[in-house]
């Protein structure tokens, strides 16, 4: 049945992730699955988890330098079977400085694209991007809203909880 809060050609799944190797292990099964021009959108409080979902995206796209939280530098660039660009929004004080990131150019290359903090991107945030949503459950229990293009989440068939399309 279709989850009236999700919008037309869109999609849901909900993984439950119990340890942060797991979480990684979710976002390796999504890297893997990604093709060059898709943006993943991470969003969720600090400490959820959305660094350590990169690291297993990366791991997915084939990098295999180690991911680090970009924060200073707001946009670090991995080589990969596809490049990873990793954004994190959270230190960004004005949208207007984007522009000066060349966020467009990113977002439009040869490689993913994942933001952290990425609802910061406003009117930037390409339509055909996936979100990740982080709920913090306690301990080291994280729900993933997984939500995205049908025909992007039609590529994910890895075993899911619930799913509404
Ligand atoms: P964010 O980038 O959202 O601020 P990080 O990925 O940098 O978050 O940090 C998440 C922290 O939470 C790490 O210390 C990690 O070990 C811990 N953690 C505990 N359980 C999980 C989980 N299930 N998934 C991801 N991280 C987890
Ligand atoms: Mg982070």
């Amino acid at each position: 049945m279709r989850d009236p809060s999700t919008p037309v050609g869109r999609s849901v799944i909900v993984r439950t992730s119990l340890e942060p190797n797991e979480t990684e292990s979710i976002a390796a099964a999504i890297g893997a699955m990604l093709a060059p021009g898709d943006v993943v959108v991470l969003t969720g409080d600090l400490g959820a988890g959305k660094t350590t979902f990169v690291r297993g995206l990366a791991r997915g796209l084939g990098v295999t330098i180690g991911v680090k939280s970009p924060s200073f530098a707001i946009h670090l660039r991995y080589p990969g079977r596809i490049a990873l660009h990793h954004l994190d929004l959270y230190r960004l004080s004005d949208v207007r400085d984007l522009a000066e990131l060349g966020l467009e150019d990113v977002l439009e290359q040869e490689g993913v694209t994942a933001v952290e903090w990425g609802e910061r991107l406003g009117a930037w945030l390409p339509e055909r991007a996936l979100h990740i949503r982080f709920e913090d459950e306690g301990g080291t229990k994280r729900r993933l809203h997984i939500e995205g293009p049908a025909v992007l989440m039609e590529r994910f068939d890895a075993p899911t909880e619930e799913r509404a399309s």
